[in-house]
C-alpha cells in the first residue's frame, strides 16, 4: 500500500526551547536595530550642542569636543565590531557604554562651568540617558538596569554636588528615582510583551506551516492513487495536457501508453480482491521502475488499467517501450491459473499511440488512438504490445464515423431488423427467425453488420442497442404471435452488463411476450473471458425461460470451453463448415463437429445451407434445425406478419362474422 502521509504531526517547543528561540531571534533583532539606533542616538546627542552653547557658554567647547569625540568612538568601535561579526552582546555593550560615556563627556565638562546654576538644571537631561537606556536601546533587561542605575548613581552624586536648595535637591533626587523605577518597569513590561509577540508570532508561522503542510497533503493526496501510489487519472491527465502544449508549442514528440492487465477480473474472482490489489501494487511497482529509466511518467487510469505518457522522438522508441511494458509484467510471473487461454501467469494487453500531425488535433484524440491499439491488442488474443496505425482499416476514420452514427441510430430509425427463417428439418417447417441488426447511413447506404457491431461493442453502443432490439423482436413479431421463436444476437459485453436480465425481463412484462418465446445466440468472439457475471447472467436469463444458443461454434477460441460451462440449447455451426464439404477432410471435419455436439446432448442447427445438395445432406446427417439461403434471406418483419396474417384469415373472418 502506498503510505501518504497527511503531514508531519505538530511540533511543540518545550519553555526553555522557547527561551533559546526567543534569545535567538531577539539577538537577531537587536543586531538590526544596533546600528540605526546608535547612528540616530549620536546624530540627537551631537545636535545637543546647540543647547550647550546657549546654556553653559563658557564651557560648550569642552562639552561639544567631548560629544564628538564620545559620538564618534562609538560609532566607529559598534562599526567595526559589525564588521568583525562581533556578539550580540558586545554591540549591547557598545551601545550601554555610549549612553554612559555620552552622559559622563556630556556632564563633566559642563560641571566645569561657571555656571553651576544652570548646569543644575541643565542636568535634568540626564533622565534621557536613563530613557534612552530603558527605552529607546533594546537591550537585555539586565543590561539596560544595569546602565541606567549608572546613570542614576551619577545624577545623584551630580545632584549632591551642585549647589542647590534642599527643596531643589529633594524634588529632583525624586524625579530621578521615579524616572528610573518607571522607565525599568516600561522596560521590564515591554521585554514581557516582546515575548508575548514573539510566542505569538511562532504560533502563527507554525499555524502558517501546519495549514501550507496540510493544502500540500492534501494536493498530494487529491493527486495520489491510494493503493499504487502512482499518480492519479487527475495527474495525469494534467501532464497530458503538459506534454500536449509542448508539443504543439515546441514540437516535442511523445507517447501515450495504454496497459490493461489480462482478465484481472478473472484474477479477482480467482484469488479474493486482496490478492488483486497486491498483484496491481507489484504491476505498479515493475512499471514505474521501468519508465523512470524512460524520463516518462505513470499513472494508473482506472481499475486494472495503466497510462504511460513518455516524450519520444521515433516511432521504433514507442513501439520497445510498448513491448518492455508488456515484458515487463510478464518477468513478474505472478500465477494467474485460472485463465482460458494457456497461459498461467498475469500478463497484460499495452496499446500505444505516438502524436503525429494531423489537421484539427485534439487532446484526446491521443488517448482515444491508444485506447484502439488497447483493443486490437486484446482482440490479438492479449499480452501483447500493439502500436496505433492509422492506415489500419478498425482505427480508420471510417469507424469513427460509425461510432458517432451510432449514437443518434436508434433516434433517426437508422437501425432495423430483418428476419432469417430457421427451418426445422424434420418437419420442413419454419418454426423459429433469427433477428439480424441493419444499420443505414443518413444516405441511406447499408453498413454491414461486420463492419458497424465491433465497433458497437468497443464504443458500448450495442447495450442500447441490444435493448432496443428484443425490445423490437417481441412487439413486432412475437406479441402478435407471428413467429414462435426468435432468436436475437446477443453480445458477451451485454451479458457482462450487470442490470441485462432485469432489463429483458422487464421488456418481457411490458411486451406480455413469455421467455420461452426468445432464444440469444452468443457468439464467442473478442471477448472469450468467461467471466462469472456472464455466467450468472447466462443463469437469469435461463430462470425466465430464455433458451441460450451458441453461434458460429468452431471458429472462435473458446468454443468447447464454452460447451463445458453453459448448457446451450441449440449449438449453429458455423457455415463454413458446410462450404468446406467439398473436400473428404472438410466432410470428415464437419461429421467429427456434429458428432461431438451431438454427443454433448445439444440441438444442432447449421448455417449457411445455399444449395438442394446441402440440404439433402442435412437431412442425411439427421440435422435438427437449418439456416441459410435455401430457407429464406434475411427479411424485414412485414414479410412474416403479412405470412401470417394469411394463415390467420378464416379464423380473423369467422370471428368477425
Ligand atoms: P450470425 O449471427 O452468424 O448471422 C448470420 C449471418 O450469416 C448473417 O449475416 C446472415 O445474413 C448470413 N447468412 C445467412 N444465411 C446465409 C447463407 O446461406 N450464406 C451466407 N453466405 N451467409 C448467410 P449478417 O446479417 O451480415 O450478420 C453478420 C453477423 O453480425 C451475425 O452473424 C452476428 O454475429 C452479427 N449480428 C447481426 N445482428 C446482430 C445483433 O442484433 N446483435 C449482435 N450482437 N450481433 C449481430
Ligand atoms: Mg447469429
Ligand atoms: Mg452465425
Amino acid at each position: 500500500m502506498a503510505h501518504v502521509e497527511p503531514y508531519e504531526p505538530r511540533y511543540e517547543p518545550g519553555p526553555d526551547e522557547l527561551r533559546i528561540l526567543y534569545r535567538k531571534e531577539a539577538q537577531a533583532k537587536r543586531r538590526t536595530e544596533a546600528r540605526p539606533g546608535l547612528w540616530m542616538a549620536v546624530a540627537i546627542y551631537l545636535l545637543f550642542s546647540a543647547t550647550d552653547l546657549l546654556l553653559i557658554p563658557d564651557v560648550a567647547a569642552y562639552t561639544i569636543v567631548a560629544r564628538f569625540a564620545v559620538g564618534i568612538t562609538a560609532l566607529l568601535t559598534l562599526e567595526e565590531q559589525l564588521r568583525r561579526g562581533a556578539a550580540t552582546e558586545w554591540l549591547d555593550v557598545t551601545c550601554a557604554g555610549a549612553i554612559i560615556f555620552g552622559y559622563i563627556g556630556w556632564l563633566c565638562p559642563a560641571f566645569m562651568g561657571a555656571n553651576r546654576e544652570s548646569v543644575a538644571y541643565y542636568m535634568v537631561f540626564g533622565t534621557i540617558f536613563m530613557m534612552s537606556a530603558n527605552l529607546f536601546f533594546t537591550l537585555s533587561f539586565k543590561l539596560s538596569i544595569i546602565t541606567s542605575t549608572i546613570i542614576l548613581c551619577i545624577l545623584y552624586i551630580v545632584n549632591y554636588l551642585v549647589p542647590a536648595t534642599l527643596t531643589y535637591k529633594l524634588v529632583f533626587g525624586t524625579f530621578y528615582i521615579s524616572c528610573f523605577t518607571f522607565t525599568s518597569y516600561v522596560n521590564w513590561k515591554l521585554n514581557g510583551e516582546r515575548y508575548n509577540v514573539f510566542l505569538n508570532a511562532l504560533e502563527a508561522k507554525i499555524q502558517h506551516n501546519e495549514a501550507t503542510e496540510r493544502g500540500k497533503a492534501l494536493l498530494r493526496l487529491s493527486r495520489t492513487d491510494p493503493l499504487t501510489g502512482l499518480e492519479n487519472r487527475r495527474a495525469i491527465d494534467e501532464k497530458l495536457r503538459d506534454c500536449w502544449s509542448d508539443w504543439q508549442r515546441l514540437g516535442n514528440r511523445f507517447a501515450a501508453i495504454l496497459i490493461d492487465v489480462d482478465f484481472f477480473k478473472k484474477f479477482n474472482d480467482c484469488y479474493g480482491h486482496q490478492e488483486g490489489d497486491r498483484c496491481l501494487i507489484q504491476v505498479a511497482n515493475a512499471l514505474s521502475d521501468l519508465v523512470r529509466q524512460y524520463d516518462g511518467s505513470i499513472g494508473r487510469y482506472g481499475g486494472e488499467e495503466f497510462i504511460v505518457l513518455a516524450r519520444m522522438d521515433k516511432k521504433d522508441q514507442v513501439a520497445d517501450l510498448a513491448e518492455a511494458i508488456r515484458r515487463t509484467v510478464e518477468s513478474l510471473a505472478l500465477p494467474h491459473e485460472l485463465r482460458r487461454d494457456g497461459i498461467s501467469i498475469v500478463t497484460a494487453s499495452v496499446g500505444a499511440a505516438f502524436t503525429r500531425a494531423q489537421a484539427g488535433a485534439k487532446l484526446e484524440k491521443i488517448i482515444h488512438e491508444a485506447d484502439r491499439a488497447l483493443y486490437l491488442a486484446k482482440a490479438g488474443g492479449r499480452n501483447c504490445a500493439r502500436l496505433f496505425d492509422p492506415t489500419d482499416p478498425q482505427s480508420s476514420d471510417e469507424s469513427e464515423n460509425i461510432a458517432a452514427l451510432l449514437k443518434i441510430a436508434i433516434g433517426q430509425n437508422l437501425v432495423s431488423l430483418v428476419y432469417q427463417p430457421i427451418q426445422d428439418v424434420a418437419s420442413g417447417k419454419v418454426e423459429a427467425v433469427e433477428a439480424l441488426m441493419r444499420l443505414k447511413m443518413l444516405d441511406g447506404t447499408l453498413v454491414p453488420p461486420s463492419l458497424f457491431i465491433p465497433v458497437a461493442e468497443r464504443t458500448g453502443a450495442i447495450l442500447e442497442l441490444g435493448r432496443w432490439a428484443i425490445r423490437t423482436v417481441c412487439a413486432e413479431l412475437l406479441a402478435d404471435d407471428h413467429i414462435r421463436v426468435v432468436s436475437v444476437n446477443v453480445s458477451p459485453i451485454q451479458l457482462k452488463t450487470p442490470g441485462f436480465a432485469t432489463s429483458v425481463a422487464s421488456i418481457l412484462g411490458e411486451t406480455g411476450v413469455a421467455g420461452s418465446r426468445l432464444a440469444f445466440e452468443i457468439t464467442e468472439g473478442l471477448e472469450m473471458e468467461m467471466h462469472s457475471d456472464v455466467l450468472r447472467c447466462i443463469n437469469d436469463l435461463k430462470v425466465l425461460g430464455i433458451k441460450i444458443w451458441l453461434d458460429d461454434f468452431g471458429t472462435g477460441f473458446a468454443g468447447l470451453s464454452w460447451l463445458r460451462l453453459i448448457d446451450f440449447d441449440t449449438v449453429k455451426i458455423d457455415r463454413s463448415f458446410l462450404h468446406d464439404c467439398g473436400t473428404s477432410r472438410g466432410m470428415a471435419m464437419l461429421q467429427d463437429i456434429i458428432a461431438l455436439v451431438r454427443n454433448r446432448g445439444h440441438k444442432i442447427l447449421v448455417e449457411g445451407v445455399e444449395t438442394d445438395e446441402q440440404m439433402a445432406l442435412m437431412r442425411d446427417f439427421g440435422i435438427d434445425k437449418v439456416q441459410g439461403y435455401r430457407v429464406g434471406r434475411p427479411a424485414p418483419a412485414a414479410s412474416f406478419q403479412a405470412k401470417r396474417a394469411i394463415q390467420k384469415r378464416p379464423f380473423t373472418v369467422l370471428k368477425s362474422a
